[in-house]
Parts: C-alpha cells; sequence; structure tokens
C-alpha cells in the first residue's frame, strides 16, 4: 500500500492545469437534458420581467397618493399579481434547472464508474481509492452545482442587468447615465473580494483535507496503531491537523466578514449620486417622486447581482477544474481492450478450452516509468499440468498470475491460451475460462453464498457445497448458524484469515473453469488443513490445468512441475529432485523447511 502522505495536501494524481476546453466540454452533458435547461431559462426570464413590474406599479401608487387619489386598488392588485405569479414562476425554474445538474451529475457519475471498471492493475497501482472517491463525489458535486446554482448566477446577471437598466432609461435616461460609472468599481471590488475568499476557503480545505486524511489513515489502522500502543502520538498529529484547520477556517470567517462588510457601502455610493441628482429632477419637476422611488428599486435589482459576480466567477474556475479532473478520467483508453472474438462474448457457461498456456519471452511492469516485475519470461505449460510457483516476496509471482486473465497487459512478447494469443479471445471468455483467486482474500458484503458462488447467482447449492468440502470449508459453512445465507460483513470479519482464504478458494474451484489459478491461498491455514485442501483439491482439478503460488516446498512437491522467480527472472523449472539437485534458492529452503 502507497503510504499516504504527510503534510502534504491531498496531491492530484493528474496535472492540474488550468485547460480551457473542459467546461466546453460539459456543455454535451448539460445539452443531453436541454429542455429542463430550457424551461428554467424561459421561466427565469419570466419571473424577472414580473419582479421589474412591481416597481412600476409603487411609482403608480405613490404618484396617486401624492396626488391625493386614495384609490390605490388598481396598483396594489398589480404588485400582488405579479409578486405570487414570480413565486410560481421562480420556484419550477429553480426545479428545472437543478432536476438538470442533478441528471448532469448522474451521467457523469455512471460514466466515471464505467470508465474506471475498465482499468486495470497498473491504473489502481497509481491512484489510490480516496482520489477516485473525491472524483466521484466532490468534483462531480462542484460540477452539479455550477450547472445549477451557477446558471441560476448567470441568468440572474444578465436579465437583471439588461431589465434594470432598460427600467432606468425608461423611467428617468438622465440619470440612468449616472448609475453606469459606480458598477465597474463594484464589479472590480467584486472580483477581488471573491479571489481573496477564495484563498482563504482553498486554505481551509486543504486544512480540513489533512485532518480527513489523518482519521482515515487512523481508523484504516486501528488494529495495528493500538496493538503497538501508538495513540498519543497518533493523537498529537491529529491535534496538529485540527488546529491547523480551526486557525485557517477563522481567518476565513474574518476575511468573509470584512469583505461582505464594505459591499454596502460601496453600493450607498450608487444609491447617493441616485438620491442627490434624482432629487434636483424631482425638485425641477423633470421626475415624478413615485418614479424616483421605483428607480431606486432598479438600482438594487442592477447592484445586487454585480455582488455576486465574483461568486460567479470562483464557481466557474473551480468548476473549470473539477470538470478537468473528472474529463482527465474520461478520457482515458480502456487499460484492457477487448478487441478478441474467440469465445464469444454471451452467456455464462466457460468455452470449450483445453487449458494450454504459453508465455513468450514475456516482460510486464505497473505503468512505464516502472521496473519490469516479470522480464523475458518464456514458459510452456501443458493442458492439465499443475504448476506451483514459488520464490521470494516480490518475485513477480502474482504478476505471473495476473497476466493470465488480463488484469494487466505485458510490455513485451506474447502470452496464448490453447496457442491463441489472450488479445484475441473475448474478454469475457477469457475470463470464464481462466480463474483467479488472488492473494487478498477478499468477500464483499453480501451473503455467504453469493460470495462463493460469485458469477453465478443461481447456481445450485449443492455444486456449491461440493467445492467447500474440496477447499476444506464445508465444516465451516455448515457450522454458521445460517449456512450459506449468512452475512459476511464488509470486509469478511466474521471469517478468520484462514477461513476467508478457503471461502476465495471455493469460488475460484466452483467454477471449474479450464485453468485455475491460485495466488498463496493456503498460507493462512495449518499444514494439517492444506493437505486437506490439496487432496479435495487434486481430486477437484484432475486433468485441468492449475497454478497455484505456495511458500511451502512440501506443498510444491505435489505438483508436475516448479518454477522458481526471483527478481522478476525465472530461476529454475522442474521436478522437486531436480530442483534439489540444481542447488540455489529452492534447494535452501527445501532445506530449512526439512523436505530436502
Ligand atoms: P510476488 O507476488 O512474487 O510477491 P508481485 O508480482 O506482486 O510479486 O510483484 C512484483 C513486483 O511488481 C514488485 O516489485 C511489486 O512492487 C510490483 N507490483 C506488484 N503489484 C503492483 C501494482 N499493482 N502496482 C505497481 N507495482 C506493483
Ligand atoms: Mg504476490
Amino acid at each position: 500500500m502507497p503510504s499516504p502522505s504527510r503534510g502534504s495536501p491531498i496531491t492530484p494524481t493528474f496535472s492540474v492545469g488550468a485547460r480551457r476546453g473542459s467546461l466546453r466540454r460539459l456543455l454535451p452533458w448539460v445539452a443531453r437534458h436541454k429542455g429542463w435547461v430550457g424551461y428554467s431559462l424561459l421561466a427565469f426570464a419570466g419571473a424577472r420581467l414580473l419582479e421589474a413590474s412591481v416597481p412600476l406599479f409603487l411609482a403608480e401608487a405613490i404618484d396617486l397618493l401624492a396626488a391625493g387619489n386614495w384609490d390605490v386598488r388598481g396598483p396594489v392588485l398589480g404588485i400582488a399579481g405579479a409578486v405570487l405569479a414570480r413565486l410560481f414562476v421562480v420556484s419550477s425554474a429553480r426545479v428545472a434547472i437543478r432536476r438538470a445538474a442533478v441528471n448532469v451529475a448522474f451521467d457523469l457519475r455512471r460514466a466515471l464508474f464505467d470508465r474506471l471498471q475498465r482499468q486495470g492493475l497498473a491504473f489502481f497501482g497509481r491512484h489510490t481509492v480516496g482520489d477516485m472517491m473525491t472524483r466521484a463525489v466532490s468534483d462531480i458535486g462542484v460540477v452539479r452545482r455550477l450547472v445549477s446554482v451557477g446558471t441560476i448566477f448567470l441568468v440572474i446577471l444578465t436579465y437583471a442587468t439588461t431589465i434594470g437598466f432598460a427600467a432606468m432609461f425608461y423611467l428617468a435616461p438622465e440619470l440612468a447615465w449616472m448609475v453606469f460609472p459606480p458598477l465597474p468599481v463594484i464589479a472590480v471590488y467584486a472580483l477581488f473580494a471573491a479571489r481573496s475568499m477564495r484563498a482563504a476557503s482553498e486554505a481551509t480545505q486543504a486544512t480540513l483535507g489533512h485532518v480527513t486524511e489523518r482519521a482515515q489513515e487512523t481508523f484504516g489502522g486501528i488494529r495495528t496503531l493500538q496493538a503497538m500502543a501508538r495513540e498519543p502520538f497518533v493523537e498529537a498529529r491529529f491535534r496538529e491537523a485540527n488546529d491547523a484547520y480551526r486557525a485557517a477556517f477563522l481567518h476565513q470567517a474574518r476575511i468573509n466578514s470584512l469583505m461582505t462588510a464594505i459591499m454596502p457601502s460601496l453600493a450607498a455610493v450608487g444609491t447617493l449620486i441616485v438620491l442627490g441628482y434624482g432629487g434636483a429632477l424631482v425638485q425641477a419637476g423633470a421626475l415624478t417622486p413615485g418614479k424616483l422611488v421605483a428607480f431606486f428599486a432598479y438600482v438594487a435589482m442592477v447592484i445586487q447581482p454585480m455582488r455576486s459576480a465574483g461568486t460567479l466567477v470562483n464557481m466557474v474556475q473551480r468548476g473549470r477544474v473539477s470538470a478537468e479532473r473528472l474529463f482527465d478520467i474520461l478520457d482515458l483508453p480502456d487499460e484492457i481492450d477487448d478487441q478478441g472474438a474467440r469465445g464469444g462474448e454471451s452467456g455464462s457457461a466457460a468455452p470449450p478450452v483445453a487449458g494450454a498456456l504459453a508465455f513468450q519471452n514475456v516482460t510486464a511492469r505497473y505503468g512505464a516509468t516502472r521496473a519490469a516485475a516479470l522480464s523475458n519470461l518464456t514458459l510452456h505449460i501443458k493442458p492439465g499440468e499443475v504448476i506451483a510457483i514459488m520464490g521470494p516476496v516480490g518475485a513477480g509471482k502474482s504478476t505471473l498470475l495476473a497476466l493470465l486473465p488480463r488484469l494487466l497487459d505485458p510490455d513485451a512478447g506474447q502470452l496464448t491460451l490453447d496457442n491463441t494469443p489472450l488479445p484475441a479471445w473475448s474478454l469475457g471468455a477469457l475470463r470464464r475460462a481462466i480463474a483467479l483467486v488472488p492473494q487478498d482474500a477478499f468477500l464483499f458484503a453480501d451473503d455467504l453464498g453469493a460470495n462463493l458462488s460469485y458469477d453465478d447467482p443461481e447456481r445450485e447449492e449443492a455444486l456449491i457445497l461440493d467445492a467447500a468440502e474440496a477447499a476444506a470449508f464445508r465444516q465451516t459453512v455448515d457450522r454458521l448458524p445460517d449456512g450459506l445465507d449468512t452475512r459476511v460483513g464488509e470486509r469478511g470479519l466474521t471469517l478468520s484469515g484462514g477461513q476467508r482464504q478457503r471461502a476465495t478458494l471455493t469460488r475460484g474451484l466452483v467454477r471449474q473453469a479450464p485453468v485455475l489459478l491460485l495466488d498463496d491461498c493456503f498460507a493462512a491455514v495449518d499444514t494439517h488443513t492444506e493437505a486437506q485442501i490439496l487432496d479435495g483439491l487434486f481430486k477437484a482439478r484432475a486433468g485441468k490445468t492449475t497454478l497455484f503460488v505456495t511458500h511451502r516446498s512440501a506443498t510444491a512437491q505435489r505438483a508436475d512441475r516448479i518454477i522458481v522467480l526471483e527478481d522478476g527472472l525465472l530461476r529454475a523449472a522442474g521436478t522437486h529432485e531436480k530442483l534439489l539437485a540444481q542447488g540455489g534458492w529452492y534447494a535452501r529452503l527445501a532445506k530449512r523447511q526439512g523436505t530436502a
């Protein structure tokens, strides 16, 4: 497992430059829901018009009253009607744009999931689950907010400005001109304020990231940590991160309140200008008092969204970074391409496969910049042969197995199954023909039966129990309160390590695949159980190709052939006796284990 970075913020694993295209690339995703977007744009325009009519009714009422006419029912009804209608229109517009936004997020999430599922071991070696989660949750959230709130902001800004100015010019053109000069000042200030607030907010986010990271690290490794009595150390490190977060948050609060407090004073300048000049116009009889009041309302209508221009810019910038991080993944090619046709795609039955395997000068690495995990390996395996793979940790044993179901593709060289190169098989057929039981015994949060028959939920219980029998797991199943219906926890915590291992072994055996690969599946069981498993295994796999990784020479001896890997190189291959005679790593191991 890659060690979590200390102190540094959670570093994105892709380059994040401000690539311009990423926002434009969101458009097709939004366009898929253009019905809702279109409706909301129209509805927002309607709402603004309704809103803009209110000051006109107000002006009419004031001027009627000023003229000593008390019958203002007309304008009052007008205002009530406009306000009520606006309420309905605005809320439906908001729902519509949110619906569009949540649909965009839904589509993106699905596409992301799809893309990630098509990546292989090399990709998941380079990227952490945490990074993927951030993209799926927080980056998609940012994009969703950009689509909904961003659109609302943008729409308000455009509509309010045009409608507001149109109304001002209609009421008093000479006064409307006076409103222009303060606007750029306000807009520029709003951008400046937004930038400082964003810097503060980013600092807060980064420190919060540290807090989460520390917590995750701690509770992920809680057993190790408690066993080693490292709590005080961990607590001190957590307090440090927590303190930094509090400080950053307070700083952000100070900046935010200062910036937002200054804004109304700037806006007041506009109001003062209108009051001074407009007052003079009223005195000169060029403007009615009612119209002056209405004018103020339009000034507010124009200035209000100007104040949030900065927020909009921030949202767009953050949206761009997030969209880019999403497209980084969405643009990934399939790590393992699926162009082959042999074996077909449909049906869950394993295709007729004899089980001959060949490696020809195979070199494999996890990513172009990494050292080769397996170098220039040539190996031929006959149908039905049982091969034991041995070698020190990191020798490339798991890599060798991973190449066969194409969890990883080789850098150079070729692998074949039944003399057909692996890429010429369809991935589905290949992976049905080759069953791999990985080293880490992973159980899904589901019932045991579903876990054991993961490839085929409809499989008959008797078949599952037979496989469990062969894996020396039958007794455990029988002893469980609900048998195969027993829920196993998120990480199968209700089962011991050895039981988990036998569960995954059952999962591999039950498929009766022409080729079975077992990656260190007996490590957590005692020698007696292991012997029992091997008996079951050999019986169940008679005539079928089987490769298993083991660390015990007593186990390896039972294979037809033993191969020894060291540092990614095939060092020796042959029977127990032959390898003993050769000397070297295997002979030393056998001697130590008392089987020489
Ligand atoms: P073994 O199973 O013999 O212990 P592996 O095949 O797992 O060895 O590993 C061989 C080499 O490849 C090691 O150097 C290991 O660090 C590297 N390696 C294995 N898996 C990955 C991965 N997913 N990403 C990057 N490097 C890996
Ligand atoms: Mg391994």
